[in-house]
């Protein structure tokens, strides 16, 4: 039988892409609509979660990434000032208007205290739901930081344990890990072609493919990312004449995806921390011993780094310029959801630092909500024209 031909290829890919634009937009399933094996679902805000434990548990991790530009906001207002980001007042509106009513629970963390203060929103205003903090620690470097992550992963078992009914044995949270693992590694080779071979997948579309697992279980995202791959790494597309740029400041609020587009357009973004959470393990979990344990010490020791962690093994300014190093990119683009603390201030120490470093960079603001991007794409055009007038 002859191997599909280049049109057929990019054809499934293309349907491929499409279904991972629907489910970004999709309602979160109903219980009864759910696979087999899960008997409920369990939404998480930004940034990480260890998705691991849910699975386990047979509660579907959805991850809440707000209400993109197409959300009207009519209810949250009442409840959450004006200064706070958009992530925060849309998600609370698809609270408030019935988006989330399908939900069995939410969860989120200490990242900052808009973010803190949402279960509080969310224990007051839908009681029938799970309402929880999972208090990761902001500091990771005492010694005792193991073994209080594995302690906030073990309250947070025994809770999804009494909303699932039924108990979350190791050997089921072992299970979970080997197929997260396989994902890490899945997700780990599509951010090599994205470094390696930029051309043959933009950061708009691997948004997509990443962000698919925010709606579908591990196992099935496994296979979405099993099919997709080989026809990337299979499409014949010849390279452009385009610096590569890595953008930063994505990891909690989201960019709309028409910001993505105008970047692909002048730019190859060769890496970035979009959706940094479900990427946030930087390499297998042990798939032996006391799985809460190594969950928690790869939360510790082999993780990736955000505005919201302060470790001093990964400063902010040498966390981005191993991005850009292992990236070979030419220049970096620093974003910051507007309000957001955490991402403005890691952009004011990120631009001092290039600045000594003699490194170019474009400091870009963005809301989820935003709808006019020509503004954005001419400071792009114009960035991307300076950078390659200045490495040719
Ligand atoms: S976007 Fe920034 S301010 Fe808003 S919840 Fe996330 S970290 Fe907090």
């Amino acid at each position: 039988m002859s191997s599909p031909s280049a049109a057929a290829r990019e054809r499934e890919l293309g349907a491929i892409l499409e279904r991972c634009n629907d489910l970004r937009q999709a309602a979160v399933p109903a219980d009864a609509e759910l696979p087999a094996g899960f008997v409920g679902t369990l939404g998480h805000f930004p940034v990480y979660f260890p998705e691991e434990i849910a699975h386990a548990a047979g509660l579907l991790p959805v991850g809440l990434l707000g209400g993109g530009n197409k959300l009207e906001m009519k209810h949250a207002d009442a409840h959450i000032g004006s200064f706070i980001c958009s992530i925060c007042r849309s998600t609370t509106e698809m609270g408030l208007n019935g988006s989330l009513a399908t939900l069995g629970g939410f969860v989120t963390h200490p990242i900052c205290d808009a973010a803190k203060h949402l279960a509080g929103i969310w224990g007051r205003n839908f009681p029938e739901q799970l309402a929880q903090i999972l208090y990761l620690p902001q500091n990771p470097n005492t010694p005792g930081a193991v073994r209080y992550v594995a302690a906030e992963y073990q309250r947070l078992r025994s809770e999804l344990e009494k909303k699932a009914g039924r108990l979350v044995e190791d050997e089921a949270v072992s299970r979970s890990v080997r197929l997260y693992n396989r994902n890490r590694r899945l997700l780990r080779e599509l951010y090599a072609i994205r470094r390696d071979t930029p051309w043959k997948l933009s950061c708009t579309e691997s948004y997509l493919l990443v962000r698919a697992r925010t709606r579908l279980p591990c196992e099935e995202h496994n296979a979405l990312l099993e099919a997709a791959l080989p026809l990337v790494h299979a499409r014949e597309r010849a390279a452009q004449d385009k610096p590569r740029v890595v953008f930063v400041g994505g990891f909690c609020e989201q960019p709309p995806l028409e910001m993505l587009e105008v970047l692909d357009d002048t730019c190859y973004v060769v890496d970035d921390d979009l959706l940094i959470g479900l990427r946030w393990l930087t390499s297998d979990v042990p798939e032996t011993g006391d799985p809460i344990r190594a969950l928690a010490e790869s939360f510790v020791d082999r993780s990736a780094a955000s505005p919201v962690q302060h470790d001093e093994r990964k400063t902010k300014e040498e966390y981005l310029m191993a991005m850009l190093r292992a990236a070979r990119a030419d220049a970096a683009i620093l974003t910051a959801a507007k309000f957001c603390e955490p991402g403005l201030d890691e952009q004011v120490a990120w631009s001092k630092h290039l600045d000594a470093a003699g490194i170019q960079y474009l400091v870009l603001e963005f809301e989820e909500k935003m709808t006019s991007f020509e503004q954005m794409a001419m400071q792009l055009e114009t960035f991307a024209e300076s950078l390659l007038f200045s490495i040719a």
